[in-house]
């Protein structure tokens, strides 16, 4: 179970707003995060991740996270997290294989995960020479490849025709249960998760 009770001020061009939010997300749950721009949704996993600090609350795995009055804030190392940026975040001089590798060297987990993400023709490519949506198949893939405990995702399909998605879903939620991993996805597409069972989290408008 990850717990989440935290709150922010959010510098948005219009003022401050404050982002609240007091969630439990149960183990190997997928949970959609919806709202509109601007609702602070990829504040909210980068938060979670350890990349931006809450103003205060807390954050609970099996241990604490971020603790604002205990002044407990865990990096994402610290937190085993793997995460998929919106721009992707690739290294420009590796190859999709070194990607993998860096993350981790179970050689057979990696072939894994080539494979489900129809990439292993593609292995010794660099990100400028993969199409968009094999680049963020390859962010998705990294992000696993440390079998973390707590997956979060920015708009992470965004750039795959529909058939793709539809087969990656269907194999990612197979990879999600081996790993054992709770997964919360950023998502403005409604279908986009259709046919999978998850709970949602909706980030009010501000
Ligand atoms: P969404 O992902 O829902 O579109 P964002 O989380 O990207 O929303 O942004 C919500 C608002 O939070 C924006 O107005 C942005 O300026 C503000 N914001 C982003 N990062 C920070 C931060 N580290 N501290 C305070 N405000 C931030």
């Amino acid at each position: 179970m990850i717990a989440v009770d935290i709150e922010k001020k959010l510098k948005a061009y219009n003022g401050l707003q404050i982002l609240q939010v007091k969630k439990e997300f149960e183990p190997g749950s997928v949970t959609r995060i919806t709202g509109p721009s601007g609702a602070g949704k990829t504040t909210f996993i980068k938060m979670v991740a350890g990349l931006i600090a809450p103003d205060k609350g807390s954050i609970t795995a099996n241990e604490t996270w971020f603790d604002s009055n205990q002044k407990i804030n865990l990096t994402p190392q610290q937190r085993r997290i793997g995460f998929v940026f919106q721009d992707y975040a690739l290294f420009p001089n590796m190859t999709v294989k070194q990607h993998l590798e860096y993350a981790t060297n179970d050689a057979q987990w990696i072939a894994r995960l080539l494979n489900i993400g129809q990439l292993d023709t593609f292995t010794n490519h660099k990100p400028g020479h993969l199409s968009g949506g094999q680049q963020q198949r390859l962010a998705i893939l990294r992000a696993l490849a440390i079998k973390p405990q707590l997956l979060l995702m920015d708009e992470p399909f965004s750039a795959l025709d529909v058939k793709m998605k539809v087969k990656l879903i269907t194999d990612l939620q197979i990879l999600f249960k081996e790993v054992g991993a709770t997964v919360l996805i950023v998502s403005h597409n409604p279908q986009e998760l259709d046919g999978v069972s998850s709970d949602e989290l909706v980030m009010g408008e501000i």
